[in-house]
């Protein structure tokens, strides 16, 4: 029987379970590329219910007791004296979401002496230290393509706020005023624009597919170039590099996972190729931009805008600058955990299970490391290495 040690993010503040907005969500069975969404043999939770936090659990907790298994569910993971280091020690699986990373270090995977299998319930998995975890051989799986276009539609959505000036404007009206002026002066169309992807994967093409109808330039830049009839029927230009891309773009989006060659990729040198007053919208890893760099360029006014959802490391410690520094449009990890895409990650979790405890192959898309090396989409999308230093720094959220 196995030990499943699962992280997930807190219930919200209001209790468990939340009343819904809405009484259904549509019903997705195929992704763009024509894979099908997840296909567990079976799912103990109605689609749209809250499954990413403590009580919601994946919706899997009747399904793994029923089978003898003992599951063990907390949000309580930094430091040492958390739950997660406490249960670590002789735990099968590991399933920890990017939201609320349980970062698996290579210290921590030395500890773990019965681990065997990483699931990442959504997609990224560089909280786990992937060159430790293929030393060792623990399998690690994410749940492919399950909120990519969740994450599209955030990404399109931070552009258009940052561009149309939407969040101070808001905040105009919430706190009781009416001066247009102070709204307008910040404000542009995107038409006309010239937007660039970093990567053009799933979540990449997905946003490039979804800004076309605004009449905007794209671009895009990756190491693999897309076939050419996507770039016809897209209007795209390919750039042989990033620092070549980002000095033709008003807008640039980050699309790529974080491993060693991303790591700190928007560095001053980077965003100082930038066109001044550009935007940038980072919904892929904290660590692709520097910190600092980032919140100087919005001081100075060389970049007029920075959104996105992902920090380093997660939670954010209080102090972290891209929490007050001007004109940025953050929100905390949430674009790929919407009610929508929890149904599906929450399935694939449970599918990777399924496969896992009856011993039969787990979709080669949802493999990142499997027999000791990258594998499957891991070995296409990542590069070796470990991305999960300085992570520690997630305690002092719980401290403070
Ligand atoms: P994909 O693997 O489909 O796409 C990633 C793309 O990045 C690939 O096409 C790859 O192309 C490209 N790439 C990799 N390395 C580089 C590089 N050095 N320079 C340029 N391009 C590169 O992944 P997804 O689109 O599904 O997801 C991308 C990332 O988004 C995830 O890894 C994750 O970190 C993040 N994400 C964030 C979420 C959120 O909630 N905010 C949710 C889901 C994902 P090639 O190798 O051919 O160049």
């Amino acid at each position: 029987m196995a030990k499943v040690l699962c992280v997930l993010y807190d219930d919200p503040t209001t209790g468990y379970p939340p009343k819904y907005a809405r009484d259904r969500i549509p019903e997705i069975t195929r992704y763009p590329g024509g894979a099908s969404t997840p296909t567990p043999k079976g799912r103990d939770f109605v689609p749209g219910e809250l499954l990413g936090c403590v009580s919601g659990a994946l919706g899997l907790r009747g399904f793994l007791e029923r089978g003898g298994h003992e599951l063990v569910v907390t949000s309580d993971k930094d430091g040492p004296g958390s739950v997660f280091e406490r249960e670590l020690p002789d735990a099968d699986v590991v399933i920890s979401q990017p939201f609320w990373p349980a970062y698996l270090t290579a210290e921590r995977i030395a500890k773990a002496k019965s681990l065997k299998l990483a699931i990442t319930a959504g997609i990224g998995s560089d909280h786990v230290d992937l060159q430790a975890a293929s030393e060792r051989g623990v399998t690690v799986a994410e749940v492919t393509y399950s909120n990519s276009i969740s994450v599209a539609e955030h990404v399109v959505m931070m552009i258009l706020g940052l561009v149309r000036n939407y969040i101070p404007s808001h905040q105009v009206v919430v706190e009781g005023g009416w001066n247009i002026a102070d709204c307008a002066s910040r404000s542009y169309d995107l038409e006309g624009m010239q937007v660039g992807s970093v990567g053009a994967g799933r979540i990449g093409s997905a946003v490039l597919r979804r800004l076309k109808p605004f009449d905007v330039g794209l671009h895009y830049t990756e190491r693999h170039r897309l076939p050419a009839q996507v770039e016809k029927e897209l209007g795209l230009t390919y750039h042989a590099s990033v620092a070549e891309m980002v000095a033709a773009c008003d807008v640039v989006t980050i699309n790529t996972p974080l491993y060693p060659e991303t790591e700190n990729l928007f560095d001053a040198a980077m965003i100082s190729r930038m066109r001044r007053g550009a935007y940038l919208i980072n919904t892929a890893r904290g660590k692709i931009c520097n910190r600092d760099a980032v919140a100087k360029a919005l001081e100075s006014g060389h970049l007029a805008g920075y959104a996105g959802d992902v920090w380093f490391p997660q939670p954010a410690p209080q102090d972290h600058p891209w929490r007050t520094m001007p004109h940025h449009g953050m929100t905390p990890h949430v674009s790929g955990t919407s009610l929508s895409a929890q149904a599906r990650y929450a399935a694939g979790t449970r599918e990777i299970l399924e496969c896992w405890l009856e011993k039969r192959p787990i979709r080669e898309e949802y493999l990142i490391v499997a027999g000791g090396r990258l594998a499957g989409t891991g070995a296409v999308s990542y590069g070796a290495g470990n991305a999960t230093r300085g992570s520690e720094e997630a305690a002092r959220f719980k401290k403070a």
